[in-house]
């Protein structure tokens, strides 16, 4: 059955995915532009590609740059205090989830717009439409009117899910339920958390906790089952010549044949000590904790949690936990050890803003001692460690 309301004569899925379509484009427009490009400088764009998403999102969501990049900058500098603008650690997750937009509005203070706004557009059409305060709304009202034209009647109700497609997804459920629910890579210092390996339809942003570990890095997925359509498009912008400058993570440079330990192992070590803490959770702990069936025996109905626990820092234990933990480090030792050097591991890297000989000796010791502890996951770890280097190169020039 056809339908012919509007200039076109439809069927009764054509909206449907001209929805999923314009909503696609407008949450990578989102997240390219607006978060990676403006707000994290994690890659450069044509002025073409800038001018198109600036266009796309005024005319799909009235988001002004300025505002938009500002209150991210401020998320990620305050995170998880009172002034984060929109953290559910502390302003609790249903108030995030429903009113992410109203967060928005309220952030908007000259003083975050002129503390953190720096370097987003500011010429004749931001001044005179985007962010003009008549201007700005145009851009949605023309959409409004484009979607009747082509649908009549139902255009409006096209218009009404666009409308609502970024509250609800980048500021409710990213904002909120990424802080909030989910896995986590990485032990960053915030809540962030990665709320399914792939979610298309928000453009890659559902992997929140490797974004909060490495915020510069254009690329969000860090695992081999992740998958981040952002970086999709980047690449693609990328192979056109319309995207460089592209900044992944800390770069890692290692020596399969090197064992020794000097202050340029411990320094570029301590640059990925992110995902050096993500191995010790899979290749030390969990594989302890699996290869032992008593320890299966003994943690009873806490198994599953077990890995987890141990791969935090104590301080989450609450006393329960740490009664728990105390009674069942006495049944296994080894992870009592294993635990307290992933502790000391931890501490090491605090220690990179003081001298390099300091860094390298906490560093020795620690690949030491985890040597004569008698694990084998564990002296594969440190054998790994010592592969550490800055530059190959300056392995040959020694
Ligand atoms: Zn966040
Ligand atoms: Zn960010």
């Amino acid at each position: 059955m056809s339908l012919a309301t509007g200039l076109l004569q439809w069927q009764w899925w054509h909206p449907l995915v001209y929805t999923l379509i314009l909503t696609h484009f407008t949450i990578i427009a989102v997240t390219v532009f607006l978060h990676r490009h403006s707000a994290h400088r994690a890659l450069q764009l044509h002025p073409a590609v800038k001018h198109a998403f600036r266009f796309w999102l005024w005319l799909t969501t009235s988001i002004k740059t300025k505002e938009w990049t500002a209150i991210h900058r401020r998320h990620h500098a305050t995170c998880e205090t009172e002034e984060d603008p929109h953290s559910p650690q502390v302003l609790g997750i249903k108030k995030v989830l429903l009113e992410g937009s109203e967060l928005y509005k309220q952030a908007a203070d000259p003083a975050t717009l002129s503390r953190f706004g720096n370097g987003t557009p500011d010429d004749w059409l931001e001044r005179k439409i985007y962010s003009h305060p008549v201007g700005n709304y145009l851009g949605i009202a023309v959409m409004a009117a484009i979607n009747i034209a082509l649908f009549g009647p139902i255009g409006l109700t096209i218009w009404a899910v666009q409308m609502l497609w970024i509250p609800i997804w980048a500021a409710g459920v990213i904002n909120g339920l990424a802080h909030y629910w989910g896995y986590r890579n990485f032990e960053s210092p915030d809540a962030a958390r990665n709320l399914v390996p792939i979610a298309a339809f928000i453009g890659g942003e559902e992997l929140h906790n490797n974004h909060h570990t490495y915020p510069n890095s254009a690329r969000l997925s860090s695992r081999w089952y992740e998958f981040d359509i952002g970086w999709f498009y980047i690449r693609t912008l990328q192979l056109m010549g319309l995207a460089w400058d592209i900044r992944r993570g800390p770069v890692v440079h290692k020596v399969a044949s090197k064992s020794m330990i000097d202050a340029d192992t411990a320094l570029a070590a301590a640059n990925d000590r992110f995902r050096i803490m993500a191995q010790f959770k899979r290749q030390v702990l969990r594989r302890t904790i699996r290869s032992d069936r008593r320890i299966k025996a003994s943690a009873g109905a806490h198994y599953r949690g077990l890995v987890q626990w141990l791969s935090q820092n104590q301080e989450h234990w609450d006393d329960a936990r740490h009664d728990w933990m105390n009674t069942f480090f006495e049944k296994h030792p080894e992870l009592r050890t294993l635990h307290s050097l992933k502790e000391e591991l931890n501490h090491i890297w605090s220690l990179r803003t003081r001298s390099k000989e300091e860094l390298m000796a906490a560093f020795k010791a620690w690949c030491e001692k985890a040597d004569a502890a008698g694990v084998e996951a564990l002296s594969e770890f440190s054998a790994m460690l010592r592969q550490y280097t800055l530059k190959p190169a300056a392995i040959g020039a020694r």
